[in-house]
C-alpha cells in the first residue's frame, strides 16, 4: 500500500499526543495537531485527510496558494495554518487562504493584516511569534518586547492576538523555551500556545501546548532543507 506511510505516521503521532496528555491529566481534545505538509504534494496529503486529519500547516504562502485550493474544494471542514514567516505584501493572500497565522511578529505586518481582515471580512486566528532564543537570524518578537507588541496589535491596529508561537533554537533543550513562552502567554491572558514539532511535541504538551506543528513524523523526511525553519 503506497499511502500507508503517512497514515501510520499520523496514528503514531496521535497516540503520542494522547499519552502525553494522559501523563499531564489533560484532555487530548485540548491539543490541535497541525500536520505540516510543506514540500509534500496532494498524493501525500490525501491519505492523511482520509485518515481523518483536518488541520494542516504550510510555511510558504506561494506554495500553499497553488497546492490547497483544489484540496479545499474536494474536502469539507479542513483548516489551514500558516506556520512560516509572512511578508507584509503577502498579507492579502494569507488572510484569504489561511484560518490561522502563527507568525505575527512586527507592527508593519500587524498593520497589513488588520487592513486585509477589515477588507475581506475574514478573521484568521492570530498567534504572535516569540524569538525565545533571541536568535538574530530568526523571526519573532524578542521575549522582553512581547507584552508591548501584543498591546500595540490590540490598541493601534485592533488585532486580537489569541496565542503565542515559538521555535526553540535547534541546538538547545526545548523545555525552557516552552516554559518561557507559556509564562509570557499567561501574563498576557492568552489561551493558545503553538509549540512543539516532530522532535519535541510531547514536551511541548507538558508545558501547555494547545497546537503542535508536526511534519516529519507524519510525512517523512523532506527532500529539500531550504524550507526548514
Ligand atoms: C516545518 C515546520 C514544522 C514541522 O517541523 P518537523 O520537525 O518536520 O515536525 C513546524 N513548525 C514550523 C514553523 C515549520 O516550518
Amino acid at each position: 500500500m503506497e499511502n500507508m506511510k503517512e497514515a501510520s505516521g499520523l496514528l503514531t503521532v496521535r497516540a503520542e499526543i494522547a499519552r502525553a496528555c494522559r501523563e499531564m491529566g489533560r484532555d487530548p481534545a485540548s491539543v490541535t495537531l497541525i500536520a505540516v505538509a510543506k514540500t509534500f504534494g496532494s498524493e501525500a496529503i490525501e491519505p492523511v485527510i482520509a485518515a481523518g486529519q483536518r488541520a494542516f500547516g504550510e510555511n510558504r504562502v506561494r506554495e500553499a496558494k497553488t497546492k490547497w485550493p483544489p484540496l479545499l474544494a474536494r474536502h469539507a471542514g479542513l483548516e489551514l495554518h500558516l506556520v512560516g514567516s509572512l511578508q507584509s505584501n503577502k498579507a492579502r493572500d494569507a488572510v484569504a487562504l489561511f484560518d490561522a497565522i502563527h507568525s505575527v511578529d512586527r507592527e508593519s505586518l500587524a498593520q497589513a493584516l488588520a487592513k486585509e481582515i477589515a477588507r475581506q471580512g475574514r478573521r484568521p486566528l492570530l498567534f504572535a511569534e516569540v524569538n525565545t532564543g533571541a536568535e538574530p537570524q530568526k523571526s519573532g518578537v524578542l521575549p522582553q518586547d512581547t507584552d508591548g507588541f501584543i498591546a500595540a496589535c490590540r490598541d493601534r491596529y485592533g488585532l486580537v492576538i489569541s496565542g503565542l508561537m515559538c521555535i526553540p533554537p535547534i541546538e538547545e533543550a526545548a523545555a525552557p523555551h516552552f516554559a518561557l513562552t507559556a509564562e509570557i502567554a499567561r501574563r498576557n491572558g492568552l489561551k493558545l500556545l503553538s509549540m512543539g514539532m516532530s522532535a519535541d511535541f510531547p514536551t511541548a504538551i507538558a508545558f501547555g501546548a494547545t497546537h503542535v506543528r508536526v511534519g516529519t513524523a507524519i510525512f517523512g523526511l523532506r527532500k529539500s532543507t531550504s524550507t526548514s525553519p
